[in-house]
């Protein structure tokens, strides 16, 4: 019998959804509030590299997933002008019969987890949130946002950037902070060059285009925007042409095809890094709520993901929950640190413009670090 018998998410976002699945596969009752009363997510895409592809293997879901994505293999970095430096292979860790990395669109990613998740059994609960919670040794007693109480053998923050569990747990003491960059987004109709992730190397940021079906792709640029300004909503379509106006090739022509302001999604980048141990007591913080940084190495969702198969494996593993949550730290804390602050210096030596960066040494690193087993 497991120690724990009971989970609440909550958080339904990437990581919280496959804490789900991969609790409820390992026949572990579970609860999931999730704030917002619509359970949509914003309408671009997301790259999930080769150790994603191998999870989402383990959490049974690869073939529903691959359904709804785009599959690649390579990723490429190129000059600003679109001239080819460094072409690197993907490494098939989900076997030979799959492929290397994926791009995928958030929506696509979303209705596959929160349709399987709800189908393996578990209780979803929209427009709410927990307000507090009181933990003895066997369990913590959680009021909700609604009024309602439940009582849980572990509680699992993944609520985000912005984690109330974590406030909760820590008070003010973890804030997200801003980093100094921004990223900008925007869909097109994929062009057939883009069949593998094309990286291009920027003046003052990196721009990409990253396949998400066989239709779509989306192009990404990061900035540098000192004191994290605000931005007129009706001025984005300008705004981006301006951070690409550095570009050339395929990201030059796709530049001046950017004209409506309500296609461009915007997001300052904010990071927080949680030092271990990411939990107290029955309730532990996972994802972005314990881990959250840039997307320049493209592994923050990877990290929840991996987060949350490595919590079920721990929680059926025996021994008593300290033991099994600490182990949980043991295979988690170093490898999150390490994406956490190589994707923060990515985007520091960005906006310092150092020419010495050697951004193809990084991923390659990175590639390495996470085809190791979680
Ligand atoms: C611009 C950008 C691009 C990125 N690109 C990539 C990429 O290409 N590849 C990659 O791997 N990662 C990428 N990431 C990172 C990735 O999006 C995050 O790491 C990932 O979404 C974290 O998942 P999560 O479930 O921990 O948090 P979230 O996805 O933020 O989900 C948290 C959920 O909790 C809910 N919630 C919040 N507060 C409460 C509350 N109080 N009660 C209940 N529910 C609550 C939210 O509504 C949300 O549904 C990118 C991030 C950014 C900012």
């Amino acid at each position: 019998m497991n120690t724990v018998s009971n989970v609440l998410i909550v958080g339904g976002g990437i990581g919280g959804l496959c804490a789900a699945i991969a609790l409820r596969r390992k026949g572990i009752a579970v609860e999931l509030v999730e704030l917002k009363t619509e359970w949509t997510v914003y309408g671009v895409g997301i790259i999930q590299q080769s150790n994603v592809v191998r999870e989402m293997h383990r959490l049974g879901l690869l073939d529903a997933y691959l359904d709804a994505a785009y599959a690649f293999e390579d990723v490429a970095i190129y000059t600003t002008d679109g001239q080819p430096l460094a072409r690197i292979p993907g490494q098939r860790l989900a076997g030979p019969d799959y492929p290397a990395n994926v791009g995928i669109s958030r929506r696509a990613l979303h209705k596959v987890l929160s349709e399987t998740a709800i189908e393996l059994g578990t209780q979803v609960r929209l427009g709410t949130s927990v307000e507090s919670f009181e933990q003895d040794a066997s369990g913590v007693d959680v009021l909700f946002s609604d009024g309602s109480q439940g009582r849980y053998g572990l509680v699992v923050g993944a609520d985000g950037l912005f984690s109330k569990v974590r406030g909760l747990l820590f008070g003010d003491k973890y804030r997200p902070r801003f980093t100094g960059q921004s990223v900008w987004r925007h869909n097109f109709k994929r062009v057939a060059q883009i069949d593998h992730l094309a990286n291009y190397q920027g003046p003052s940021g990196n721009a990409g285009l990253v396949p998400l079906a066989d239709d779509l792709m989306y192009l990404f640029t990061t900035s540098h925007e000192p004191g994290n300004p605000w931005m007129d909503p009706a001025g984005l379509a300008e705004g981006l042409r301006q951070r690409l106006a550095g570009f050339g090739g395929g990201v030059g022509e796709l530049r001046e095809q950017i004209t409506d302001s309500a296609e461009v999604v915007y997001k300052p980048l904010e990071a927080v890094f949680v030092d271990e141990p990411w939990y107290r007591g029955r309730v532990l913080l996972i994802g972005d709520a314990a881990h959250a940084t840039t997307p320049h190495l493209g592994q923050g969702a990877g990290m929840a993901i991996e987060d949350a198969v490595v919590l079920a494996e721990e929680l059926t593993a025996g021994g008593s929950l300290a033991e099994q949550l600490q182990r949980f730290m043991d295979r988690r804390f170093e490898r999150c640190k390490f994406i956490a602050e190589k994707s923060l210096l990515a985007g520091e030596k960005e906006m310092q413009r150092d020419p010495a960066f050697d951004r193809i040494g990084l991923v390659k690193q990175m590639l390495e670090v996470t085809a190791r087993p979680i």
